[in-house]
Protein backbone atom coordinates (compact mmCIF):
# COMPACT_ATOMS: atom_id res chain seq x y z
CA UNK A 1 0.00 0.00 0.00
CA UNK A 2 1.46 3.41 -0.92
CA UNK A 3 1.86 6.02 1.78
CA UNK A 4 -1.04 8.42 0.98
CA UNK A 5 0.12 11.24 3.28
CA UNK A 6 -0.48 14.59 1.53
CA UNK A 7 2.77 15.97 2.93
CA UNK A 8 6.39 15.16 2.20
CA UNK A 9 8.17 13.23 4.94
CA UNK A 10 9.82 15.86 7.14
CA UNK A 11 13.53 16.42 6.57
CA UNK A 12 15.34 17.67 9.68
CA UNK A 13 17.01 21.10 9.46
CA UNK A 14 19.21 23.10 11.82
CA UNK A 15 17.32 25.52 14.06
CA UNK A 16 17.14 28.93 12.29
CA UNK A 17 18.33 30.94 15.31
CA UNK A 18 21.46 28.75 15.56
CA UNK A 19 22.17 28.17 11.88
CA UNK A 20 22.20 31.89 11.00
CA UNK A 21 25.42 32.07 13.02
CA UNK A 22 27.25 29.10 11.48
CA UNK A 23 28.18 27.79 8.03
CA UNK A 24 27.20 24.14 8.69
CA UNK A 25 24.70 22.54 6.31
CA UNK A 26 21.14 23.75 6.96
CA UNK A 27 19.23 20.66 5.76
CA UNK A 28 20.31 17.45 7.42
CA UNK A 29 18.97 14.86 4.94
CA UNK A 30 16.80 11.76 5.35
CA UNK A 31 17.87 8.66 7.26
CA UNK A 32 16.98 5.24 5.79
CA UNK A 33 13.64 5.02 7.57
CA UNK A 34 12.55 8.49 6.38
CA UNK A 35 13.73 7.77 2.81
CA UNK A 36 11.75 4.53 2.61
CA UNK A 37 8.68 6.25 4.10
CA UNK A 38 8.91 8.98 1.44
CA UNK A 39 9.64 6.48 -1.37
CA UNK A 40 6.35 4.80 -0.42
CA UNK A 41 4.50 7.99 -1.44
CA UNK A 42 5.50 7.38 -5.09
CA UNK A 43 2.74 5.82 -7.23
CA UNK A 44 5.19 4.47 -9.83
CA UNK A 45 3.26 6.18 -12.65
CA UNK A 46 3.66 4.36 -15.94
CA UNK A 47 3.97 7.56 -18.06
CA UNK A 48 6.63 9.05 -15.69
CA UNK A 49 5.51 12.72 -15.69
CA UNK A 50 8.29 13.53 -13.21
CA UNK A 51 11.03 12.16 -15.51
CA UNK A 52 9.61 14.08 -18.48
CA UNK A 53 10.22 17.32 -16.57
CA UNK A 54 13.78 16.38 -15.55
CA UNK A 55 16.27 18.11 -17.92
CA UNK A 56 18.59 15.05 -17.87
CA UNK A 57 15.68 12.56 -17.90
CA UNK A 58 16.52 10.53 -14.78
CA UNK A 59 14.27 7.45 -14.53
CA UNK A 60 12.70 8.74 -11.32
CA UNK A 61 10.04 6.10 -10.53
CA UNK A 62 12.62 3.32 -11.06
CA UNK A 63 15.19 4.77 -8.67
CA UNK A 64 12.48 5.48 -6.10
CA UNK A 65 11.23 1.89 -6.33
CA UNK A 66 14.79 0.68 -5.56
CA UNK A 67 14.76 2.84 -2.40
CA UNK A 68 11.49 1.17 -1.42
CA UNK A 69 13.25 -2.20 -1.83
CA UNK A 70 16.25 -0.85 0.16
CA UNK A 71 18.50 -1.47 -2.85
CA UNK A 72 20.29 1.85 -2.58
CA UNK A 73 23.27 1.05 -4.82
CA UNK A 74 20.91 0.02 -7.60
CA UNK A 75 19.01 3.30 -7.08
CA UNK A 76 22.33 5.13 -7.45
CA UNK A 77 23.20 3.26 -10.66
CA UNK A 78 19.86 4.31 -12.20
CA UNK A 79 20.42 7.99 -11.33
CA UNK A 80 24.08 7.88 -12.38
CA UNK A 81 23.17 6.71 -15.90
CA UNK A 82 21.71 10.20 -16.48
CA UNK A 83 23.42 12.43 -13.90
CA UNK A 84 27.04 12.62 -12.80
CA UNK A 85 26.28 15.00 -9.89
CA UNK A 86 23.36 13.53 -7.89
CA UNK A 87 24.57 14.68 -4.46
CA UNK A 88 24.77 18.23 -5.82
CA UNK A 89 21.47 18.19 -7.73
CA UNK A 90 19.63 16.62 -4.79
CA UNK A 91 20.62 19.73 -2.83
CA UNK A 92 20.43 22.67 -5.24
CA UNK A 93 18.13 21.86 -8.18
CA UNK A 94 14.90 23.90 -8.43
CA UNK A 95 12.86 20.68 -8.17
CA UNK A 96 9.59 22.57 -7.65
CA UNK A 97 9.67 23.78 -11.27
CA UNK A 98 11.13 20.54 -12.69
CA UNK A 99 10.58 16.90 -11.62
CA UNK A 100 8.49 17.71 -8.54
CA UNK A 101 6.44 20.19 -10.60
CA UNK A 102 5.37 17.25 -12.79
CA UNK A 103 4.60 14.83 -9.94
CA UNK A 104 0.96 13.70 -9.85
CA UNK A 105 0.97 13.75 -6.04
CA UNK A 106 1.21 17.55 -6.20
CA UNK A 107 -2.30 17.75 -7.74
CA UNK A 108 -3.69 17.09 -4.26
CA UNK A 109 -1.06 17.75 -1.60
CA UNK A 110 2.72 17.94 -1.85
CA UNK A 111 4.76 16.21 -4.55
CA UNK A 112 7.00 13.28 -3.74
CA UNK A 113 10.26 14.73 -2.33
CA UNK A 114 12.30 13.62 -5.34
CA UNK A 115 15.23 15.94 -4.59
CA UNK A 116 15.55 14.74 -1.00
CA UNK A 117 15.44 11.11 -2.19
CA UNK A 118 18.11 11.78 -4.83
CA UNK A 119 20.29 13.37 -2.15
CA UNK A 120 19.74 10.37 0.17
CA UNK A 121 20.81 7.88 -2.52
CA UNK A 122 23.88 9.89 -3.54
CA UNK A 123 25.02 10.37 0.07
CA UNK A 124 24.46 6.67 0.77
CA UNK A 125 26.62 5.77 -2.25
CA UNK A 126 29.37 8.24 -1.34
CA UNK A 127 29.51 7.05 2.30
CA UNK A 128 28.79 3.33 2.09
CA UNK A 129 29.17 1.94 -1.41
CA UNK A 130 31.56 -0.99 -1.91
CA UNK A 131 30.94 -1.08 -5.68
CA UNK A 132 34.06 -1.57 -7.82
CA UNK A 133 34.80 0.78 -10.73
CA UNK A 134 34.38 -0.76 -14.19
CA UNK A 135 37.47 -0.79 -16.46
CA UNK A 136 37.05 1.50 -19.48
CA UNK A 137 38.74 0.76 -22.80
CA UNK A 138 40.60 3.93 -23.91
CA UNK A 139 40.47 5.23 -27.50
CA UNK A 140 43.30 7.79 -26.93
CA UNK A 141 41.40 10.63 -28.61
CA UNK A 142 42.13 13.84 -26.71
CA UNK A 143 39.29 16.25 -25.81
CA UNK A 144 39.80 19.57 -23.99
CA UNK A 145 37.17 21.02 -21.67
CA UNK A 146 37.41 24.64 -20.55
CA UNK A 147 35.96 25.08 -17.08
CA UNK A 148 35.31 22.58 -14.28
CA UNK A 149 31.77 23.61 -13.29
CA UNK A 150 28.77 21.27 -13.58
CA UNK A 151 28.70 21.55 -17.38
CA UNK A 152 32.35 20.53 -17.72
CA UNK A 153 32.00 17.75 -15.14
CA UNK A 154 28.95 16.31 -16.90
CA UNK A 155 30.54 16.46 -20.38
CA UNK A 156 33.84 15.01 -19.11
CA UNK A 157 32.12 12.11 -17.35
CA UNK A 158 30.18 11.04 -20.47
CA UNK A 159 33.25 11.33 -22.70
CA UNK A 160 35.51 9.44 -20.28
CA UNK A 161 32.94 6.64 -19.95
CA UNK A 162 33.20 6.34 -23.76
CA UNK A 163 36.99 5.95 -23.69
CA UNK A 164 38.08 9.52 -24.58
CA UNK A 165 41.18 11.07 -22.94
CA UNK A 166 39.68 14.15 -21.32
CA UNK A 167 41.59 17.12 -19.89
CA UNK A 168 39.73 19.87 -18.03
CA UNK A 169 41.47 23.26 -17.91
CA UNK A 170 40.35 25.35 -14.92
CA UNK A 171 41.33 28.98 -14.26
CA UNK A 172 40.96 28.77 -10.46
CA UNK A 173 43.14 26.75 -8.08
CA UNK A 174 40.28 24.39 -7.15
CA UNK A 175 37.91 22.52 -9.49
CA UNK A 176 34.11 22.76 -9.27
CA UNK A 177 33.14 26.16 -10.72
CA UNK A 178 30.24 27.90 -8.99
CA UNK A 179 29.67 24.79 -6.87
CA UNK A 180 32.95 25.63 -5.11
CA UNK A 181 33.30 29.41 -5.34
CA UNK A 182 29.65 30.55 -5.35
CA UNK A 183 27.19 28.30 -3.52
CA UNK A 184 27.87 28.50 0.23
CA UNK A 185 28.94 25.64 2.48
CA UNK A 186 25.63 25.74 4.40
CA UNK A 187 23.74 24.77 1.21
CA UNK A 188 26.33 22.59 -0.49
CA UNK A 189 29.19 21.33 1.69
CA UNK A 190 32.44 21.44 -0.25
CA UNK A 191 33.29 17.85 0.71
CA UNK A 192 30.32 16.79 -1.44
CA UNK A 193 31.72 18.60 -4.48
CA UNK A 194 35.23 17.27 -3.78
CA UNK A 195 33.82 13.72 -3.71
CA UNK A 196 32.12 14.29 -7.10
CA UNK A 197 35.43 15.59 -8.50
CA UNK A 198 37.19 12.47 -7.13
CA UNK A 199 34.57 10.29 -8.87
CA UNK A 200 35.37 12.14 -12.10
CA UNK A 201 39.11 11.66 -11.69
CA UNK A 202 38.57 7.95 -11.06
CA UNK A 203 37.16 7.78 -14.62
CA UNK A 204 40.61 8.93 -15.80
CA UNK A 205 39.78 12.62 -16.36
CA UNK A 206 42.78 14.92 -15.88
CA UNK A 207 42.15 18.34 -14.29
CA UNK A 208 44.70 21.14 -14.80
CA UNK A 209 43.97 23.97 -12.34
CA UNK A 210 45.46 27.51 -12.45
CA UNK A 211 45.19 27.28 -16.23
CA UNK A 212 43.48 30.23 -17.92
CA UNK A 213 42.55 29.46 -21.52
CA UNK A 214 43.15 32.62 -23.52
CA UNK A 215 46.16 33.51 -21.34
CA UNK A 216 48.16 30.30 -20.80
CA UNK A 217 47.18 28.81 -24.16
CA UNK A 218 44.51 29.54 -26.79
CA UNK A 219 41.81 27.28 -28.20
CA UNK A 220 43.52 27.32 -31.63
CA UNK A 221 46.77 26.16 -30.00
CA UNK A 222 44.94 23.33 -28.19
CA UNK A 223 43.51 22.13 -31.52
CA UNK A 224 46.46 22.78 -33.83
CA UNK A 225 49.51 22.21 -31.62
CA UNK A 226 48.41 20.04 -28.67
CA UNK A 227 46.52 17.41 -30.68
CA UNK A 228 43.11 17.92 -29.02
CA UNK A 229 40.46 16.75 -31.49
CA UNK A 230 37.63 18.80 -29.98
CA UNK A 231 37.15 21.52 -27.37
CA UNK A 232 34.09 22.08 -25.14
CA UNK A 233 33.83 25.63 -23.77
CA UNK A 234 31.91 25.81 -20.48
CA UNK A 235 33.63 28.73 -18.83
CA UNK A 236 30.48 30.03 -17.11
CA UNK A 237 29.26 33.58 -16.68
CA UNK A 238 31.47 35.03 -13.96
CA UNK A 239 31.41 38.72 -14.88
CA UNK A 240 29.07 40.63 -12.52
CA UNK A 241 26.60 43.21 -13.83
CA UNK A 242 26.07 46.52 -12.06
CA UNK A 243 23.09 48.88 -12.05
CA UNK A 244 24.98 51.95 -13.32
CA UNK A 245 23.43 54.21 -10.69
CA UNK A 246 25.13 57.02 -8.79
CA UNK A 247 27.13 55.86 -5.78
CA UNK A 248 28.05 52.38 -7.05
CA UNK A 249 31.75 53.24 -6.69
CA UNK A 250 31.47 53.99 -2.93
CA UNK A 251 33.32 51.94 -0.32
CA UNK A 252 31.00 49.20 0.86
CA UNK A 253 29.41 48.45 -2.53
CA UNK A 254 30.31 44.90 -3.58
CA UNK A 255 29.34 42.44 -6.26
CA UNK A 256 27.76 39.29 -4.86
CA UNK A 257 30.35 37.27 -6.79
CA UNK A 258 33.28 38.88 -5.04
CA UNK A 259 31.62 38.68 -1.61
CA UNK A 260 30.73 34.99 -2.08
CA UNK A 261 34.10 34.04 -3.58
CA UNK A 262 35.94 35.48 -0.57
CA UNK A 263 33.67 33.50 1.73
CA UNK A 264 33.34 30.18 -0.09
CA UNK A 265 36.56 29.74 -2.05
CA UNK A 266 38.87 31.71 0.24
CA UNK A 267 37.11 30.62 3.49
CA UNK A 268 36.96 34.18 4.87
CA UNK A 269 34.41 33.09 7.50
CA UNK A 270 36.90 30.80 9.28
CA UNK A 271 38.40 32.17 12.47
CA UNK A 272 42.05 32.19 11.37
CA UNK A 273 41.46 32.94 7.69
CA UNK A 274 43.93 35.32 6.00
CA UNK A 275 41.26 36.46 3.50
CA UNK A 276 40.14 40.05 4.12
CA UNK A 277 36.35 40.44 4.22
CA UNK A 278 34.08 43.39 4.91
CA UNK A 279 31.80 42.60 7.90
CA UNK A 280 28.94 45.10 7.55
CA UNK A 281 26.24 45.81 10.15
CA UNK A 282 23.27 46.74 7.94
CA UNK A 283 23.23 45.30 4.45
CA UNK A 284 21.05 45.76 1.36
CA UNK A 285 21.32 42.96 -1.19
CA UNK A 286 19.87 43.94 -4.58
CA UNK A 287 18.31 41.06 -6.58
CA UNK A 288 15.92 38.14 -6.13
CA UNK A 289 17.79 35.04 -7.35
CA UNK A 290 19.72 32.27 -5.59
CA UNK A 291 22.85 34.43 -5.63
CA UNK A 292 21.07 37.23 -3.76
CA UNK A 293 19.71 34.76 -1.17
CA UNK A 294 23.20 33.30 -0.67
CA UNK A 295 24.83 36.72 -0.30
CA UNK A 296 22.18 37.84 2.22
CA UNK A 297 22.44 34.65 4.30
CA UNK A 298 26.25 34.86 4.29
CA UNK A 299 26.14 38.50 5.43
CA UNK A 300 23.89 37.45 8.32
CA UNK A 301 26.26 34.64 9.27
CA UNK A 302 29.21 37.08 9.25
CA UNK A 303 27.40 39.04 11.98
CA UNK A 304 25.22 41.64 10.19
CA UNK A 305 22.38 42.87 12.44
CA UNK A 306 19.95 43.68 9.61
CA UNK A 307 19.93 42.25 6.10
CA UNK A 308 17.46 43.41 3.46
CA UNK A 309 16.80 41.90 0.05
CA UNK A 310 15.67 44.59 -2.37
CA UNK A 311 13.70 43.16 -5.30
CA UNK A 312 11.65 45.02 -7.89
CA UNK A 313 8.91 42.43 -8.36
CA UNK A 314 6.90 40.46 -5.77
CA UNK A 315 7.92 37.30 -3.90
CA UNK A 316 6.00 35.16 -6.37
CA UNK A 317 8.28 36.27 -9.22
CA UNK A 318 11.53 35.77 -7.31
CA UNK A 319 13.74 33.43 -9.37
CA UNK A 320 15.40 31.90 -6.27
CA UNK A 321 14.46 28.36 -5.16
CA UNK A 322 11.37 28.50 -2.95
CA UNK A 323 13.14 26.57 -0.18
CA UNK A 324 16.00 29.11 -0.08
CA UNK A 325 13.54 32.03 0.17
CA UNK A 326 11.79 30.28 3.08
CA UNK A 327 15.09 29.47 4.79
CA UNK A 328 16.31 33.07 4.33
CA UNK A 329 13.13 34.47 5.92
CA UNK A 330 13.37 32.01 8.83
CA UNK A 331 16.94 33.23 9.40
CA UNK A 332 15.77 36.84 9.79
CA UNK A 333 16.44 38.21 6.28
CA UNK A 334 13.89 40.93 5.46
CA UNK A 335 12.39 41.09 1.97
CA UNK A 336 11.81 44.62 0.64
CA UNK A 337 9.64 43.76 -2.35
CA UNK A 338 8.36 45.90 -5.21
CA UNK A 339 11.11 48.48 -4.87
CA UNK A 340 14.24 49.38 -6.79
CA UNK A 341 17.41 51.34 -5.92
CA UNK A 342 18.01 54.64 -7.72
CA UNK A 343 21.03 56.02 -5.83
CA UNK A 344 23.54 55.01 -3.16
CA UNK A 345 24.50 57.83 -0.80
CA UNK A 346 27.90 58.10 0.92
CA UNK A 347 29.39 59.90 3.93
CA UNK A 348 32.28 62.38 3.88
CA UNK A 349 34.79 59.48 3.68
CA UNK A 350 33.03 57.92 0.67
CA UNK A 351 31.59 55.02 2.67
CA UNK A 352 28.03 53.83 2.02
CA UNK A 353 25.53 55.64 4.29
CA UNK A 354 22.14 54.84 2.76
CA UNK A 355 20.39 53.50 -0.29
CA UNK A 356 17.60 55.45 -1.99
CA UNK A 357 14.85 53.37 -3.59
CA UNK A 358 11.58 53.89 -5.41
CA UNK A 359 8.46 51.79 -4.99
CA UNK A 360 7.34 49.71 -7.97
CA UNK A 361 4.07 48.22 -9.16
CA UNK A 362 3.55 45.40 -11.64
CA UNK A 363 1.95 45.69 -15.08
CA UNK A 364 -0.37 43.02 -16.48
CA UNK A 365 1.43 40.00 -17.95
CA UNK A 366 3.08 40.87 -21.29
CA UNK A 367 3.35 38.57 -24.33
CA UNK A 368 6.20 36.64 -22.61
CA UNK A 369 3.94 36.02 -19.59
CA UNK A 370 6.03 38.28 -17.30
CA UNK A 371 4.75 41.24 -15.33
CA UNK A 372 6.79 44.37 -15.91
CA UNK A 373 7.84 46.49 -12.90
CA UNK A 374 6.79 50.15 -13.22
CA UNK A 375 7.99 53.00 -10.99
CA UNK A 376 5.37 54.53 -8.67
CA UNK A 377 5.70 58.31 -9.03
CA UNK A 378 7.01 60.27 -5.99
CA UNK A 379 7.64 57.11 -3.97
CA UNK A 380 11.33 57.62 -3.07
CA UNK A 381 12.45 56.34 0.34
CA UNK A 382 15.79 55.77 2.12
CA UNK A 383 17.24 52.81 4.00
CA UNK A 384 20.26 53.43 6.24
CA UNK A 385 22.84 50.75 5.35
CA UNK A 386 26.63 50.42 5.49
CA UNK A 387 26.91 47.92 2.65
CA UNK A 388 25.20 47.26 -0.69
CA UNK A 389 25.71 43.90 -2.40
CA UNK A 390 24.73 43.87 -6.07
CA UNK A 391 23.30 40.61 -7.35
CA UNK A 392 21.46 41.40 -10.56
CA UNK A 393 23.10 38.86 -12.86
CA UNK A 394 26.34 38.02 -14.60
CA UNK A 395 27.64 37.62 -18.14
CA UNK A 396 30.51 35.60 -19.66
CA UNK A 397 34.06 36.90 -19.30
CA UNK A 398 35.14 38.15 -22.80
CA UNK A 399 38.64 36.56 -22.63
CA UNK A 400 37.74 33.42 -24.60
CA UNK A 401 35.77 35.35 -27.22
CA UNK A 402 38.65 37.84 -27.63
CA UNK A 403 41.26 35.11 -28.10
CA UNK A 404 39.29 32.76 -30.36
CA UNK A 405 38.96 34.07 -33.93
CA UNK A 406 35.81 32.79 -35.66
CA UNK A 407 33.86 32.15 -32.44
CA UNK A 408 30.47 33.80 -32.86
CA UNK A 409 28.93 35.41 -29.76
CA UNK A 410 25.82 37.44 -28.96
CA UNK A 411 25.99 41.16 -28.10
CA UNK A 412 26.03 40.38 -24.34
CA UNK A 413 28.83 37.80 -24.74
CA UNK A 414 26.94 34.47 -24.80
CA UNK A 415 28.45 31.98 -27.26
CA UNK A 416 26.21 31.11 -30.22
CA UNK A 417 25.59 27.37 -30.63
CA UNK A 418 23.44 24.89 -32.47
CA UNK A 419 21.19 23.85 -29.58
CA UNK A 420 20.76 20.30 -30.84
CA UNK A 421 24.49 19.54 -31.07
CA UNK A 422 26.25 22.18 -28.94
CA UNK A 423 28.47 23.06 -31.95
CA UNK A 424 29.74 26.64 -32.22
CA UNK A 425 30.60 28.58 -35.39
CA UNK A 426 34.13 27.13 -35.14
CA UNK A 427 34.95 23.63 -36.35
CA UNK A 428 35.33 21.03 -33.58
CA UNK A 429 34.56 23.62 -30.91
CA UNK A 430 31.45 23.08 -28.78
CA UNK A 431 29.99 25.19 -25.97
CA UNK A 432 27.32 25.03 -23.27
CA UNK A 433 26.23 26.00 -19.77
CA UNK A 434 26.22 29.58 -18.46
CA UNK A 435 28.79 30.61 -21.13
CA UNK A 436 25.97 30.16 -23.66
CA UNK A 437 22.80 30.93 -21.69
CA UNK A 438 24.04 33.45 -19.13
CA UNK A 439 23.48 32.64 -15.46
CA UNK A 440 21.03 29.68 -15.31
CA UNK A 441 20.96 26.45 -13.29
CA UNK A 442 23.22 23.52 -12.45
CA UNK A 443 21.01 20.97 -14.17
CA UNK A 444 20.69 22.99 -17.39
CA UNK A 445 24.48 23.37 -17.47
CA UNK A 446 24.78 19.60 -16.98
CA UNK A 447 22.27 18.92 -19.74
CA UNK A 448 24.30 21.10 -22.13
CA UNK A 449 27.43 19.13 -21.23
CA UNK A 450 25.64 15.89 -22.08
CA UNK A 451 24.41 17.27 -25.43
CA UNK A 452 27.96 18.26 -26.45
CA UNK A 453 29.39 14.93 -25.23
CA UNK A 454 26.83 13.03 -27.32
CA UNK A 455 27.74 15.02 -30.46
CA UNK A 456 31.47 14.51 -29.90
CA UNK A 457 30.96 10.77 -29.33
CA UNK A 458 28.86 10.45 -32.51
CA UNK A 459 31.43 12.35 -34.55
CA UNK A 460 34.75 11.14 -33.16
CA UNK A 461 34.31 7.75 -31.43
CA UNK A 462 35.92 5.05 -33.61
CA UNK A 463 33.27 2.68 -35.00
CA UNK A 464 34.13 -0.97 -34.33
P1 LIG B 1 30.47 27.51 -13.82
O1 LIG B 1 29.93 26.73 -12.70
O2 LIG B 1 30.50 28.99 -13.70
O3 LIG B 1 31.94 26.98 -14.13
C1 LIG B 1 32.76 27.62 -15.08
C2 LIG B 1 34.21 27.39 -14.72
O4 LIG B 1 35.03 27.86 -15.80
C3 LIG B 1 34.67 28.17 -13.49
O5 LIG B 1 35.28 27.29 -12.58
C4 LIG B 1 35.66 29.19 -14.04
O6 LIG B 1 36.71 29.47 -13.12
C5 LIG B 1 36.19 28.47 -15.27
N1 LIG B 1 36.73 29.38 -16.28
C6 LIG B 1 36.24 30.58 -16.68
N2 LIG B 1 37.02 31.10 -17.64
C7 LIG B 1 38.03 30.23 -17.86
C8 LIG B 1 39.16 30.21 -18.72
N3 LIG B 1 39.40 31.21 -19.56
N4 LIG B 1 40.01 29.15 -18.66
C9 LIG B 1 39.77 28.12 -17.80
N5 LIG B 1 38.71 28.08 -16.96
C10 LIG B 1 37.85 29.12 -17.00
N6 LIG B 1 21.85 26.86 -9.80
C11 LIG B 1 20.97 25.95 -9.34
O7 LIG B 1 20.51 25.09 -10.10
N7 LIG B 1 20.57 25.94 -8.02
C12 LIG B 1 21.09 26.82 -7.13
O8 LIG B 1 20.72 26.78 -5.97
C13 LIG B 1 22.05 27.78 -7.58
N8 LIG B 1 22.61 28.66 -6.72
C14 LIG B 1 23.58 29.51 -7.17
C15 LIG B 1 24.23 30.33 -6.25
C16 LIG B 1 25.25 31.16 -6.67
C17 LIG B 1 25.94 32.03 -5.67
C18 LIG B 1 25.61 31.22 -8.05
C19 LIG B 1 26.71 32.15 -8.52
C20 LIG B 1 24.97 30.42 -8.96
C21 LIG B 1 23.96 29.55 -8.54
N9 LIG B 1 23.30 28.69 -9.42
C22 LIG B 1 22.40 27.77 -8.96
C23 LIG B 1 23.63 28.71 -10.87
C24 LIG B 1 24.57 27.57 -11.22
O9 LIG B 1 25.55 27.41 -10.23
C25 LIG B 1 25.20 27.81 -12.59
O10 LIG B 1 24.16 27.92 -13.53
C26 LIG B 1 26.13 26.67 -12.99
O11 LIG B 1 27.17 26.53 -12.06
C27 LIG B 1 26.71 26.90 -14.39
O12 LIG B 1 27.62 25.88 -14.65
P2 LIG B 1 28.79 26.03 -15.73
O13 LIG B 1 29.53 24.75 -15.68
O14 LIG B 1 28.22 26.50 -17.00
O15 LIG B 1 29.69 27.23 -15.19
FE1 LIG C 1 6.24 8.92 -8.37
FE2 LIG C 1 5.36 11.51 -8.62
FE3 LIG C 1 6.91 10.40 -10.54
FE4 LIG C 1 4.36 9.52 -10.20
S1 LIG C 1 5.00 11.57 -10.86
S2 LIG C 1 6.21 8.27 -10.54
S3 LIG C 1 4.17 9.72 -7.97
S4 LIG C 1 7.50 10.78 -8.39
Amino acid sequence: MPNMSLKKTYMPVQDPSKRNKNFDEVSLGYNEEQAVEEANRCLNCKNKPCSLKCPVKIDIPSFISKIRDKEYEKAYEIINKSSSLPAVCGRVCPQETQCEGGCVRSIKGQSVAIGRLERFVADWHNNKSQAKKKEIEKNNIKIAIIGSGPSGISCAADLAKNGFSVTIFEALHIAGGVLIYGIPEFRLPKKIVEKEIENLKSLGVEIKTNFVIGNSITIDELLNEENFKAVYICSGAGLPKFMNIEGENLNGVLSANEFLTRINLMKAYEKNSQTPIYRPKIVAVVGGGNVAMDAARCAKRLGAEEVYIIYRRSEEEMPARKEEIEHAKEEGIKLKLLCNPVKIHGDENFYVKSIECVEMMLSKEDETGRKKPIVKPNSNFFLDVDCVIISIGTSPNPLIKNTTPGLETKSWGGIVINEETGETSKKNVYAGGDAVTGSATVILAMEAGKVAAKSIIEKLKPKN
